[in-house]
C-alpha cells in the first residue's frame, strides 16, 4: 500500500508517529516561511504543515507549485497543535507528486458558485470532489446499507432477477429493446414478475437492482436508469406491506440521524424523523381534497403533477394514497373484492414526489388472465410466468421504492441527477 494510514485514522495516534498518508490536495495556502496543505482522501482532510528551517529543503518550494486536485503522497509524523483544523496536522518529511492535475476544474470544487449541472456532468468524477456531493454519497451509501440491515433483519432473503428479459412487464411503451443474439429482448422496467415467483420458494424477498425506462420527457425525477429497492411478501396483503415500508423508513432516518450527522452538517439540514404511522389517506378522499380546493376531477383520473403539488402542499411529509382504481393500476394489481373497480394499491409519497408503488397482487391464475385480456396484454407471452401460478402460488403482496428519490428527500435535492454518480437521461449516455 501507498499509505500506512487513512486521515480518519490519524487522532488515534500518539503525537509523533510516523505516518504516511495519501490523497488528493484540495488546497495550498502559502505564507512564505509557512505553506499548508489540506490533503483530502476517502475518509477525510489533514493539514501538512511545511516550515522553513524545520522541514528538508525544496519542501516548501515544491508546495508551492504542486496544483490543487494532484495526488500525492506525504511521509511525515502526526503532531497535535489546536491552531490546525481538528487539532491535528502531519510534519512532512518527504512529499511525492504521483499524479500532477495538469488541468483545473473550469469550476470551484472547493466552495465558490457552481454552474449547471450538465457542466458538472461532464467531469463528474472530479464534481464528487465537491463535500456537498460526497455528504449526498455517503448519505446514499448509508441508506443502502441500512435498508439491506432491515430488510435482512425482517427474514427477507436478498435476490437477483435478470435485466435481460423476453416480455414487458406492463406492456407500455418506456421499455428498451435490446438485440439478444438473433431475438429481440428488453431491459427490465421492474423485476415484478420475478419477486413474485419467488415468493413461492422463499416466502419473503428483496432486491436492490437497476430498473429502465425510456422516459421521454426530462424532469427533475425521472432517469431512464434507476435503483430500486423491491420487495415482495407471501401471504401477505397491501395492509401489510405499507407497515413494513413505513417502518423501514423510520428506521432508516433514525439510523441516519445517528450515523450521518457530519454529512447533514455539510449539507446544511437535519434529517427529518418521520414517525408511524404515515397518513393514510384513499384515492376517493384526496380527489375529494382537491375538489375542495378547488380542482376539478373525476373517478378514474389519475392524478398529475399539479394535483400531488396540492396534495403535496396539504399534507406535507410522508403518506400514502390508497386504493386507487384498478384501471389506473397494472394488471398484476388485486382489485377489492367488494368493489372490484378499486384495488388493493397504494403509492408512498413525500410532499409532491412519488417514493414507491405497491399492493397486494392477483395470486389466482384465472384471474390474473383476465386481467391481462382486459389491458390488451396477450397471456401468451406470459405463459413463462402464468404456468407457475399452477403450483400453489401464494397470496403475495409488495412494493417497488425509488433508492434515487428516497435519497433525494434524505438529502433535499430537488433534481434526481444530484444524487446519482452517473445519470442517465434522454440526452445524457457518457459519461
Ligand atoms: P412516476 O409516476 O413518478 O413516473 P411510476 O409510477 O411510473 O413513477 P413505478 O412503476 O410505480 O413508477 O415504480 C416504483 C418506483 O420506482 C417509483 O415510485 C419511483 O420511486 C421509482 N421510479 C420509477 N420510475 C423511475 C424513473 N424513471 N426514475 C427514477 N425513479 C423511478
Ligand atoms: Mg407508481
Amino acid at each position: 500500500m501507498l499509505r500506512t494510514h487513512r486521515t480518519s485514522d490519524l487522532g488515534r495516534l500518539r503525537d509523533g508517529q510516523r505516518v504516511r498518508i495519501a490523497g488528493w490536495v484540495s488546497s495550498v495556502r502559502d505564507q512564505g516561511s509557512i505553506s499548508f496543505l489540506i490533503l483530502r482522501d476517502g475518509w477525510g482532510e489533514v493539514q501538512v504543515t511545511a516550515k522553513r528551517g524545520e522541514s528538508p529543503e525544496g519542501l516548501l518550494e515544491l508546495l508551492r507549485r504542486v496544483p490543487e486536485h494532484s495526488s500525492v503522497v506525504v511521509r511525515g509524523i502526526v503532531r497535535r497543535d489546536p491552531r490546525a483544523p481538528g487539532g491535528l496536522e502531519v510534519v512532512p518529511s518527504r512529499i511525492s507528486v504521483v499524479s500532477r492535475a495538469r488541468k483545473q476544474p473550469p469550476f470551484s470544487v472547493y466552495g465558490g458558485s457552481l454552474p449547471s449541472i450538465d457542466k458538472r456532468l461532464d467531469i463528474r468524477a472530479v464534481d464528487l470532489r465537491r463535500a456537498k456531493a460526497r455528504a449526498i454519497f455517503r448519505v446514499r451509501h448509508a441508506a443502502l446499507q441500512a435498508i439491506r440491515r432491515f430488510l435482512d433483519s425482517r427474514g427477507l432473503m436478498e435476490v437477483q432477477t435478470p435485466k435481460i428479459i423476453a416480455t414487458a412487464t406492463e406492456g407500455g411503451a418506456d421499455l428498451f429493446p435490446v438485440l439478444y443474439f438473433d431475438r429481440e429482448a428488453f431491459l427490465a422496467q421492474s423485476p415484478q414478475l420475478y419477486k413474485e415467483q419467488l415468493t413461492m420458494a422463499f416466502d419473503g424477498v428483496f432486491e436492490i437492482g437497476p430498473i429502465f425506462r425510456a422516459e421521454p420527457s426530462r424532469t427533475l425525477r425521472h432517469l431512464s436508469e434507476a435503483i430500486s429497492v423491491d420487495v415482495e411478501m407471501a401471504f401477505a396483503d397491501y395492509g401489510d406491506v405499507m407497515k413494513l415500508l413505513e417502518e423501514m423508513i423510520v428506521r432508516v432516518s433514525r439510523e441516519l440521524s445517528r450515523r450521518a450527522r457530519e454529512e447533514f452538517a455539510v449539507l446544511g439540514r437535519e434529517p427529518e424523523l418521520p414517525s408511524r404511522p404515515f397518513p393514510r389517506l384513499t384515492y376517493e378522499r384526496c380527489l375529494s381534497m382537491l375538489r375542495d380546493a378547488g380542482v376539478e376531477k373525476e373517478f378514474g383520473d389519475d392524478l398529475s403533477t399539479e394535483d400531488l403539488k396540492e396534495l403535496g402542499r396539504m399534507i406535507g411529509g410522508y403518506y400514502f394514497i390508497t386504493d386507487w382504481p384498478t384501471k389506473l393500476k397494472p394488471f398484476y394489481i388485486k382489485p377489492k373484492s367488494r368493489r372490484p373497480e378499486l384495488s388493493e394499491s397504494f403509492d408512498l409519497m413525500h410532499g409532491d414526489l412519488e417514493l414507491s408503488s405497491g399492493g397486494t397482487r392477483i395470486h389466482r391464475r384465472s384471474a390474473l388472465v383476465r386481467r391481462l385480456r382486459e389491458k390488451g396484454l396477450k397471456p401468451r407471452d406470459f405463459e413463462y410466468h402464468l404456468r407457475v401460478f399452477d403450483y400453489g402460488m401464494p397470496p403475495h403482496a409488495g412494493f417497488g421504492m425509488g433508492l434515487d428519490r428516497f435519497v433525494m428527500v434524505l438529502t433535499g435535492q430537488e433534481n434526481i441527477r444530484e444524487v446519482v454518480a452517473y445519470p442517465r437521461d434522454i440526452r445524457r449516455l457518457t459519461p
